[in-house]
């Protein structure tokens, strides 16, 4: 039975690892005109992030695409997959919509590197949005001053992003 669950929570994990890989990739080959370029060149001139709905239909368009992926291992290994596709989408959507919303807010980060993309309209660094890993890990890691505001923030403001 523990070797389900221990099955279960490994696929899970890979996923979300895979996700933010995912969305490294997707992001950088939107700006070499591949994947979406006029949508995305919107995104930026608008600088505006529509809402958290909008964006986990789109993140969740990608999970359910390669969410079947652990099947092809086991049933186990396939409902622990997609489970944390499904929750990689809901992260990622939640750290677009605060980056955009309140930055100073990404405390998982030691900068909120989404929100730097958008500020100096960065073509070439910075593709990460749940995590800054890839864009370390690659080279494209701009590490630009990001001061926070010295405030305490509560839950209300961490909620503070448009829903739907
Ligand atoms: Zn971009
Ligand atoms: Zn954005």
């Amino acid at each position: 039975m523990l070797g389900g669950a221990v099955e279960f929570v490994v696929a899970a994990v890979c996923a979300l690892v895979f996700g933010t890989f995912a969305e490294y990739f997707i992001h950088r080959s939107m700006h070499w005109g591949i994947l979406h370029p006029e949508g995305h060149r919107h995104h930026h001139e608008a600088n505006e992030a529509r809402n958290y709905l909008r964006d986990f239909v789109d993140y969740g368009t990608g999970a359910v695409v390669l969410g079947w992926f652990g099947f092809l291992y086991s049933i186990t290994s396939g409902f622990g997959w997609a489970f944390g596709g499904l929750v990689y989408a809901a992260l990622a959507s939640y750290s677009h919509q605060i980056q955009h919303a309140n930055a100073d807010l990404v405390f998982w980060m030691k900068r909120p590197v989404h929100r730097l993309h958008h500020n100096l309209d960065m073509r070439e660094h910075n593709f990460g949005i749940l995590v800054d890993w890839w864009d370390r890990l690659f080279g494209t890691y701009r590490p630009v001053e990001y001061l926070r505001e010295a405030r305490r923030y509560t839950v209300r403001d961490f909620l503070a992003i448009p829903w739907r």
